[in-house]
């Protein structure tokens, strides 16, 4: 029987990042991946002959070079990747924008503070008083107990609108909780979009996946592609066997799963947890991508990165009732970064909105193809109010188009209900009710590209290296 001293369930950013901190530290390491992609929520894929990314809009986290103590650094650091290596490119600008306000923000918090003056000048003290307390706010204090993020910026913000306005980019990139989110939450996501910021490689995730299967490769992590993990085994309170999708069996003496809480749950064989259904995400995310030939600065469309659109003053995040939830969303335009000399070949816009997993799980498969084409075009609609006039022009030159829905998110990653920040309740110190047994990334609490694979690093440092 194969034998490893960690196994790890899943190849996507957790568990690469994880793979590779124990690999350079001389253990014997398996990651066992059920897709024949690497890269999980953040993955690519060809179709007609084109290559598309799934999840990047931007990594989050982005500060300049020398900048102390911050999470980019820390990765890159853990991982020995260097900067040029990943060659980021800064965001031109983003916004967000509601019916009746427009706040535009960029890797300076000063246009952000400078914005929250011109359009709400009476509450700009409050605002810098909620940043300040965030900025302090200690990382050792990050699994404390839940505390309400609304209730805390309530002590700070008096005008609703302005309040919404900035939960809608921090829950659109990284809240698993409906409507509130918990404040350490609010202070990872305020700090890695507003404080510090956006950026990416000019080739997109592959860039990424590509320098980690390398660092995992040389650093003689082993990887077993279209190998799912079907159960564990346990006895006296621990994972004694992995089985995997064709039966073989394997021992680890630790097991790191990133495939999700309840997912993770669900794969031990005799184990009652009547939980599972509960600790599954609620929410779920359509996206679509459409493709140009030209770019969208020559429709005059260059200032925006991305925009985190809601229709009204009032943002709900929230499961959709309908099948795609057309009053908020977020659009990214890859082509608008920084990339000097060079330039994406062709335009892309990818929109993203919430959606509901049992509508598109429920249509037979000629409906749900013909649904992906109704809102298709129906989310651009919707999108291009907070587009510049000139989108209804671009539309026309529209040469293709793909969509995913939580339908694709499931099948792909298996990530129960495509829940792609998946469980409302996180595993914070990613200890389990099994011995040696840890879950890392998603469900442990740090979402996001740069968070899961911060998680993966602190969970094989704590619970293996240190161990
Ligand atoms: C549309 C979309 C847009 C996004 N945009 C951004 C963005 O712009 N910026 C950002 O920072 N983040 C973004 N994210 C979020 C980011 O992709 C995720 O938070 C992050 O990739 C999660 O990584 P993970 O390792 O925790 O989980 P996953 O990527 O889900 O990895 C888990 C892996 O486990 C595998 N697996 C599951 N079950 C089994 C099994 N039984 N056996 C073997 N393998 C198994 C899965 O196939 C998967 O590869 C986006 C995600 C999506 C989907």
């Amino acid at each position: 029987m194969e034998r490893y001293e960690v196994a790890i369930i899943g190849a996507g950013m957790s568990g690469l990042a994880a793979g590779i901190r124990l690999a350079h530290f001389g253990k014997k390491v398996c990651i066992f991946e059920r897709h024949y992609a690497p890269g999980g929520l953040n993955s690519f894929y060809s179709k007609e002959g084109r290559k598309y990314d799934v999840g990047l809009h931007a990594m989050t986290n982005f500060v300049k070079p020398g900048v102390k103590g911050t999470p980019l650094g820390k990765i890159l650091r853990q991982l020995r990747i260097s900067r040029e290596e990943l060659d980021l490119s800064e965001q031109v600008g983003s916004r967000i924008a509601f019916t009746d306000a427009d706040l535009r923000f960029s890797n300076d918090f000063e246009l952000l503070e400078s914005e929250v003056e011109r359009v709400f000048p009476r509450e700009i003290d409050g605002f810098r008083g909620l940043a300040a307390e965030i900025r302090s706010y200690p990382d050792a204090k990050l699994d404390a107990p839940y505390l309400s993020a609304r209730s805390v910026v309530r002590n700070w913000i008096n005008d609703s609108l302005l309040e919404d306005m900035l939960f809608c980019p921090l829950m659109y990139y990284g809240s698993s909780t409906e409507d509130d989110m918990d404040f350490s939450q609010f202070v990872v996501m305020f700090r890695s979009i507003f404080l510090e910021g956006f950026a990416r490689p000019l080739d997109g995730i592959r860039k990424m996946i590509r320098l980690l299967l390398d660092r995992y490769r040389k650093a003689g992590g082993i990887r077993r592609m279209n190998t799912g993990i079907s159960k564990l085994e346990t006895s006296d309170g621990r994972i004694s066997r992995l089985i995997l999708d064709d039966g073989k069996e394997v021992e680890a003496e630790i097991v790191i799963s990133s495939a999700g809480l309840p997912e993770t749950y669900r794969l031990i064989e005799g184990f009652e947890n009547e939980s599972a259904e509960d600790l599954e995400g609620k929410l779920s995310f359509t996206e679509t991508i459409s493709i140009f030939e030209r770019q969208p600065a020559d429709f005059g469309w260059g200032d925006d990165t991305i925009v985190f659109f809601n229709q009204g003053s009032e943002f709900e995040y929230r499961n959709s009732r309908e099948t795609v939830d057309l009053r908020s969303g977020v659009i990214c335009i890859p082509n608008n970064f920084e990339y000097g000399e060079r330039s994406l070949d062709e335009g892309i816009v990818r929109v993203t909105c919430l959606a509901n997993y049992d509508q598109w799980i429920g249509y037979e498969e000629d409906e749900y193809l013909n649904e992906k084409v109704r809102w298709n075009e129906r989310i651009w609609q919707s999108a291009s109010q907070f587009m510049p006039p000139s989108s209804l022009e671009y539309e026309k030159e529209r040469i293709a188009w793909d969509m995913f829905t939580p339908k694709t998110v499931e099948r792909y990653t298996w990530h129960a209900r495509g829940a792609i920040y998946g469980s409302p309740s996180k595993m914070k110190d990613g200890t389990t009710e099994f011995d040696n047994l840890f879950v890392c990334g998603t469900d442990q609490g740090y979402l996001g590209i740069v968070g899961s694979m911060l998680s993966g690093i602190a969970m094989a440092n704590q619970h293996v290296l240190r161990a």
